[in-house]
């Protein structure tokens, strides 16, 4: 049985992980195998309602494992760092948690088809300061990053005692928080 492994499960990756699960998987005719670094996945035209709050990643994300179990193909979490074409193999680092702990070990899967679908990133053109004093929205962690650092400026004004309405004036402002002042 031929393995097919898609690298990426973002919009594209998920949904042919969900597709050829279903019609190849299924029947046991192909073996699907979904590799991604994160364990949930969130549309990315939906992180800005991370960032603001009003989504929740852990109640609202889907979780691949679950997902792969619906729809015939297995999950593996881990981020791809290296490729073998000559014998076919990814190979994924290892996985730790929050304190250091290992959870998954080095690995490496081999494919008959390979598909890459690893999406792309916000590019800042090497513009000086950028990188530095802006945020991204290319994942949900640097959504939860600008939440943190939007309760954490509106906590600092609350502290200051300022009573008036604040408005927005920049998104690239005092790092590493937004710019928030008195209107
Ligand atoms: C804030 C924002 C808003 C957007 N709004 C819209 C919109 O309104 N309408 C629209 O049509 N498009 C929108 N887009 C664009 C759209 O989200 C992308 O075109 C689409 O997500 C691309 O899909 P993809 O599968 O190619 O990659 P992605 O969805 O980026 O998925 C890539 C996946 O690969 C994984 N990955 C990356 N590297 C590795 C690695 N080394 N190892 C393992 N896994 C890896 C990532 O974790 C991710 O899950 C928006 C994008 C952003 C960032």
């Amino acid at each position: 049985m031929q393995t097919i492994v898609i690298v990426g499960g973002g919009a594209g990756g998920l949904e042919l992980a969900a597709s050829l699960g279903s019609r190849l998987g299924k029947k046991k005719q192909a073996k699907i195998i979904l590799v991604d670094r994160n364990p949930n996945h969130i549309w990315k035209p939906l992180l800005h309602e991370v960032a603001t709050g009003s989504l929740d990643m852990s109640i609202d994300g889907v979780s691949y494992r679950a997902h792969s179990g619906q729809h015939h193909y297995q999950f593996q979490l881990g981020t791809m760092t290296g490729l073998d074409a000559a014998d076919k193999q990814i190979h994924l680092a290892a996985v730790d948690d929050e304190y250091g702990v290992q959870v998954l070990p080095e690995r490496s899967i081999s494919y008959d088809t390979l598909i890459m679908a690893v999406g792309s990133v916000s590019n800042d053109f090497g513009t000086p300061g950028v990188a530095e004093h802006s945020y991204f929205l290319d994942s949900h962690q640097q959504a939860e990053r600008f939440q943190r650092g939007l309760l954490n400026s509106f906590m600092r004004v609350n502290q200051q005692g300022r009573k008036r309405s604040f408005g927005w004036q920049s998104w690239v402002a005092e790092p590493p928080v937004l710019s928030l002042l008195q209107s």
